[in-house]
C-alpha cells in the first residue's frame, strides 16, 4: 500500500509546542457571535518548530515543479518563472496597498496596469484590454459575453452559434455553452488545418462567432487564417482568438492582423507567471476598437499626468471580478515583458519553436507523428502503433516518465489524435535537458518491447503509485485528516 503522509495533527503531542498565544478578553466578541457558531476549544496541533518545518519541507519535496525539473505539459506552457518577478512583486509597495486606497496613493500601481494593457494590446494587435479576468477560461467567458452583447446591440439576437474546430481546448465549448451559445464543430483537414470547404458550408447568418487558436492545439499554424476571417466577417460574425499559448508567435505575428476581433491571453502560460495548483492566474482580454464599449471595468486611463479609473464603458458586460483581478500576477507579467523587451519576446518565440522542432524530429523516430509538418511551440505524438504492438499506452508512458523524474506530457488531447502525448518544451529548456528527456522516452519505448509489465505498473519510485483516476474524479479525498476522523 502507498505510504500516506502523516498530517500535522497526527504527530502532535501535548506540550510539544513552544508558543502560546496571548490570552485576550474576547467577551465583547462572544456576545456578538451566536453560541451555535462558537467552540469551547480548538484542536490545534502541538508541535515544535523543527517538526513543523521538517513536515512542510518534506511535503514540498513531494511536489513536482518547474524549479525541480522539466515539465513538458503541452498547451499549458509550464515555463520557468524568473525569480526577479517574485522578488519585485513581493515589494511592500505592491503587497501593502489596499484596493480601496485613493488613486493618488497608488499611482505606480495604476501606471503598471495602464502600461501592461498597452503592451499586451501591442503584442496581440488589439486596441484596448481588460486585466480583470483571472484565468484563460474566465477570459473566454468575458470575450463570448462581449460577442453576445455586441450582436444584441446590433439587433441580431438570432445569432446564437459559435463555431470551433475539433481540436479546440475543452474550455472553449464549455465557455460558449455557459454564455448560452450553441456549439458547432468544424473538422480538421488531413494536414491538421481547418477544413475550409466544410467551414464555408457551416457559416450562415445564425453564426455569432468563431473561436480558435492559431497555431492550433496540434501545434500547427493555419495559413488560411485570413481567408477564414473573411468568411466570418462577411456574415457579420466575430473572431475570437484563444491566446492562452502565445509562445510561438509573440513578436512575430499578431492575431489582430490575422483578422481577429477579440483575444484572451494566459499570463500564467506565455508571460511566465506561476501556474499550477489552481491559480492564481490572469486572463486579460483585448478587443478591437468597435468592441471597446463592451469591456468590463475597471479600466485605467491617463488624464494629463495622472492615472485614474475610467468611466465604465457604455455597453459594458459588467464586472467579472472584485476590484482589479490578480494584481500581483499582473505585476509579474509586466516585469517579464519589461525585462525582455520587444527583441527578447521575439527571441523567446523563436527559441520555443526551435526547441519544439528539434525535439519533435528526435522523437518522431520512436513514436508516431500523425501530422508530420514543421510545428510551432508544441507537437503531438501518438502511441497508437506502439499500443497495438506492445500493449503499452500513452498513459503507461506518461506514468513511467514520473519514475525518470519528469512531469508527464499532456495526454489524450487533442481528441483527434489517438493515444496522444502532447509535448511542449518551451524556450527555457536547454539542449541538454531536451536530449535527456528524449533519451528517457527512447528508453521507455525500448522497455515496452522488452518488459511491458514495468510500464503497466509505473510509477514505481513515487510516494503515491498509480492513482485511480475515476475515483479521484468522482470521490476525491482532498483532506486526509478529515477523512480519517470518524466524528466528521
Ligand atoms: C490553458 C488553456 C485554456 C484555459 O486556461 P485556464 O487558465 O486554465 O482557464 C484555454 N485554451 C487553451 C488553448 C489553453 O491551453
Amino acid at each position: 500500500m502507498d505510504k500516506v503522509e502523516k498530517t500535522i495533527f497526527e504527530f502532535s503531542s501535548k506540550g510539544a509546542g513552544t508558543y502560546k498565544t496571548v490570552e485576550r478578553d474576547l467577551s465583547a466578541f462572544e456576545k456578538r457571535i451566536p453560541a451555535s457558531l462558537r467552540r469551547a476549544d480548538l484542536d490545534f496541533p502541538e508541535v515544535s518548530e523543527p517538526e513543523v518545518l521538517r513536515h512542510y519541507f518534506r511535503l514540498s519535496r513531494k511536489n513536482f515543479s518547474v524549479d525541480e525539473g522539466f515539465y513538458p505539459l503541452g498547451s499549458c506552457t509550464m515555463k520557468y518563472n524568473p525569480k526577479i518577478n517574485e522578488r519585485l512583486a513581493s515589494n511592500p509597495a505592491f503587497t501593502d496597498v489596499h484596493p480601496l486606497m485613493p488613486v493618488e496613493k497608488v499611482q505606480g500601481c495604476l501606471e503598471i496596469m495602464n502600461e501592461l494593457s498597452e503592451y499586451l494590446c501591442e503584442i496581440v494587435g488589439m486596441d484596448s484590454c481588460t486585466l480583470s479576468p483571472v484565468a484563460g477560461s474566465h477570459g473566454e467567458f468575458t470575450g463570448l459575453k462581449i460577442i453576445k452583447e455586441y450582436h444584441k446591440k446590433m439587433g441580431n439576437d438570432h445569432k446564437d452559434v459559435i463555431i470551433l474546430p475539433d481540436s479546440a481546448h475543452g474550455t472553449n465549448p464549455a465557455s460558449a455553452s455557459m454564455c448560452g451559445f450553441k456549439v458547432v464543430e468544424v473538422p480538421s483537414d488531413k494536414d491538421g488545418g481547418i477544413d475550409l470547404e466544410r467551414l464555408k458550408e457551416l457559416v450562415d447568418d445564425n453564426v455569432a462567432g468563431f473561436m480558435v487558436t492559431n497555431p492550433s492545439t496540434l501545434g500547427l499554424y493555419d495559413k488560411n487564417i485570413q481567408e477564414i476571417a473573411k468568411v466570418f466577417h462577411e456574415k457579420d460574425a466575430l473572431l475570437y482568438y484563444d491566446g492562452a499559448n502565445l509562445n510561438a508567435i509573440m513578436g512575430k505575428v499578431k492575431p489582430g492582423d490575422m483578422g481577429f476581433d477579440i483575444v484572451h491571453l494566459n499570463l500564467h502560460k506565455t508571460f511566465s507567471t506561476p501556474h499550477g495548483g489552481g491559480g492564481p492566474g490572469a486572463g486579460p482580454v483585448g478587443v478591437k476598437k468597435r468592441l471597446h464599449s463592451f469591456l468590463p471595468g475597471p479600466l485605467v486611463e491617463k488624464k494629463g499626468e495622472k492615472y485614474v479609473f475610467a468611466d465604465e464603458p457604455v455597453h459594458t458586460i459588467g464586472r467579472l471580478h472584485s476590484f482589479y483581478g490578480n494584481f500581483l500576477i499582473l505585476v509579474r507579467a509586466y516585469i517579464y515583458i519589461r525585462m525582455l523587451g520587444e527583441k527578447g519576446l521575439r527571441k523567446t518565440s523563436e527559441r520555443a519553436v526551435l526547441n519544439a522542432n528539434y525535439m519533435m524530429n528526435k522523437l518522431k523516430k520512436v513514436l508516431k507523428l500523425d501530422y508530420d509538418r514543421t510545428c510551432m511551440h508544441e507537437f503531438v505524438l501518438s502511441a497508437k502503433a506502439l499500443k497495438k504492438e506492445t500493449g503499452v499506452s500513452a498513459m503507461d508512458i506518461a506514468k513511467r516518465l514520473l519514475d525518470f523524474g519528469y512531469h508527464a506530457p499532456t495526454m489524450y488531447f487533442p481528441l483527434i489524435v489517438e493515444e496522444a502525448l502532447m509535448i511542449e518544451p518551451t524556450e527555457t529548456e536547454t539542449k541538454e535537458s531536451i536530449d535527456d528527456f528524449c533519451k528517457a522516452i527512447e528508453k521507455i519505448v525500448e522497455e515496452s518491447r522488452k518488459d511491458p509489465e514495468i510500464l503497466h505498473n509505473a510509477p514505481i519510485n513515487t510516494p503515491v503509485r498509480r492513482v485511480d483516476d475515476v475515483q479521484a474524479a468522482r470521490k476525491p479525498r482532498t483532506n486526509h485528516y478529515l477523512d480519517c476522523r470518524s466524528d466528521v
